[in-house]
């Protein structure tokens, strides 16, 4: 990933033939051949599959089982409700209650499964989308807005669909996803069947998603704008990961091209596995700590294998989609013991959840203008105590034995640390009451809000260690959606504002004596790791499938170097001036490293 890959724009272009070829923007590196297939639904996403005779009756079930569910769901909250809020909103659950009762309406779907062979999600869109097209002729005001309600319930139950046990239905070998935006959650629910890449028309380089794919090594296109106006499921397409391209019905010349391509990338991630072990150091013998970012709990050990030195930040919020809701006391327990019992005494960084309150209460919470300056991550858990209280009880028993740190998200004032440290306390004593054994892990903070930059004094003086996430800070200093790729051009790593942050940060820790792990995207990225370094981190951490070119960069530039370069870029005033200086510089001294793709 370069700085210059953040300029690119989407462009479609036609060859002679039918092969066309589409611009957009590599977030994820590889090659892929496959068939796409189409991701529909925004809220909720799903794709159409065509079944066999013999899938129908499970699908059938399937879709019976979500109804059942949903209306268990509706049931529980309904009650909740009721508590506090007004007959209207009973009113509001009793008219779900009785749509998710409509004989018509679930035969419907049930025949439309049977008939056009095609998965439950299908159905329920189709067979909804024509209710809510007959609702919306309705003269009546008041009956014409009830297919608000209609489309509500659909999401209930598309929601059951994936949330009622696993997805039976597998997606064909060579699937190549293709979509507007691809949720994180659909990825995850998509792993099983091994898709080959993804093609998107929106997402940023730090989002969730490519941050994903990245970690599970499937190449990657966004800004692909105009994809889904041309490519049907069923399509041939391959994906460019090296150079965001995307190819269409390509040619047989063009195909027999990439297959090579396509094969070497598969074979890559084998092939290197004994490359790497022990420490890095760069060539003047500065001690470079790699530590693995970990959102997957199986996932530590390809990074091991790659010299990982334990894991800089799990990101615990990913399960739940694991859980597919809030995971139990006993189940984070049991999950947070067999990651760091597999990462042994090196030790692993738990974040606590980094949730949107969206996310957390699965739906049922309103949905915010704008989440990620909304009710989240910290904000949420000392909001919700009860779940928070549980979730610092899971990782105090598993630490137990185990070498685990605390990860806070999101802070912007050492308050925030303060209540958690207080919280913990209680926690603990609240353990050795009933005799339940616990550790005793560290505690850090996550610095990624401007607030906590210039607060940092007094944030490092609470904590034991930080975790620099950059990908927020650049979302927050800069105030630029991570996830738009609209305005892509203006999430800019290299922004004096970014740098000058990142340097105070890790000035400020090692003034503290505490550690810094640098956590955000920018770690794995050879691009940047040279201006990290001179800017004084030890600490970085990184997807596993970065760890070796990370590495390579590494031990191939010396410390001095780096610190003459950061040097320099202290009197650039501009965005352009650094990213030039920072590619004149790589030109002249570092070409060796970095290989045109890199
Ligand atoms: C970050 O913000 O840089 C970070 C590491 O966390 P996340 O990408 O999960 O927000
Ligand atoms: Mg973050």
């Amino acid at each position: 990933m370069s700085a210059s890959d953040d300029k690119k724009q989407s462009q479609v272009s036609s060859a002679n033939g039918s092969e066309m070829r589409l611009s957009g923007r590599s977030v994820s590196r590889g090659v892929a051949i496959g068939r796409v297939v189409n991701l529909h639904g925004n809220k909720r996403q799903f794709y159409k599959i065509n079944l066999e005779d013999l899938q129908i009756n499970r699908e059938i079930r399937r879709f019976c089982d979500s109804i059942r569910l949903a209306k268990r769901q509706l049931k529980k909250i309904r009650r909740i409700k009721n508590e506090k809020a007004p007959e209207i909103q009973a009113g509001i659950f009793d008219a779900h209650l009785l749509i998710l009762e409509d004989k018509s309406f679930l035969e419907k779907i049930e025949t439309v499964i049977k008939e056009q062979k095609v998965n439950a999600e299908w159905a329920v869109k189709s067979v909804t989308e024509s209710y809510v097209a007959k609702y919306k002729t309705i003269a009546d005001e008041y009956l014409r807005e009830r297919y608000i309600d209609l489309e509500d319930v659909a999401e209930r139950i598309l929601t059951a669909l994936g949330g009622g046990g696993k997805t039976t239905i597998r997606l064909k070998k060579d699937s190549i996803i293709v979509a507007k935006e691809v949720k994180p959650s659909t990825l995850i629910e998509l792993i099983e069947s091994s898709p080959k890449a993804i093609i998107s028309e929106n997402g940023g380089w730090t989002s969730h998603t490519f941050i994903l794919a990245r970690e599970m090594n499937l190449p990657a296109v966004t800004g692909s704008a105009g994809i889904l106006r041309h490519a049907q499921t069923g399509d041939e397409v391959i994906v460019d990961g090296y150079n965001g391209q995307v190819i269409l019905h390509p040619e047989a010349e063009t195909v027999r091209r990439y297959k090579l391509a396509a094969m070497q990338f598969q074979q890559i991630n084998y092939n290197t596995v004994k490359a790497a072990k022990g420490a890095v150091k760069t060539l003047d013998g500065r001690e470079i700590v790699i530590r693995s970012n970990l959102d997957l709990p199986d996932g530590y050990r390809l990074a091991k294998r790659f010299g990982a030195q334990g894991i800089g930040l799990y990101r615990s919020e990913f399960l739940f989609n694991q859980f597919k809701g809030f995971p139990t006391e006993h189940e984070q327990t049991k999950v947070y013991r067999e990651i760091a019992e597999a990462v042994g005494k090196e030790g692993v960084k738990i974040r606590t959840f980094d949730l949107s309150a969206e996310q957390f209460t699965n739906g049922t919470e309103k949905k915010e203008k704008n989440p990620a300056l909304g009710m989240r991550a910290i904000r949420l858990s000392l909001t919700y105590k009860k779940q928070f209280r549980a979730q610092l009880r899971s990782i105090l028993q598993a630490s137990y034995e185990n070498k685990i740190d605390i990860v806070l998200p999101m802070i912007s004032d050492v308050s925030e640390i303060m209540q958690t440290k207080k919280i913990l306390e209680t926690e603990k004593a609240n353990l050795k009451e009933k005799g339940i054994n616990f550790g005793n892990p560290c505690v850090g903070a996550m610095i990624e809000v401007p607030a906590a930059v210039l607060t940092i004094d007094e944030i490092a003086s609470e904590v034991d260690f930080l975790c620099l996430g950059t990908n927020d800070l650049v979302q927050y200093l800069l105030a630029v959606d991570r996830d738009n790729e609209t305005v892509s051009q203006w999430f800019q790593t290299l922004h004096p504002a970014v740098l000058r942050a990142i340097k105070k940060v890790l000035e400020a820790a090692e003034n503290r004596g505490i550690p810094a792990v640098v956590c955000g995207e920018m770690a794995g990225s050879p691009f940047y790791v040279p201006i990290l370094i001179g800017f004084g981190a030890k600490e970085l951490s990184m997807n596993a499938n970065s760890i070796l070119r990370v590495r390579r960069v590494i031990t191939g530039i010396a410390f001095e170097e780096a610190y003459e370069l950061v040097k320099k870029i202290e009197s650039c005033r501009t965005f352009g001036e650094i990213e030039t200086l920072v590619n004149k510089n790589i030109r002249e001294k570092w070409a060796h490293l970095f290989p045109a793709g890199l």
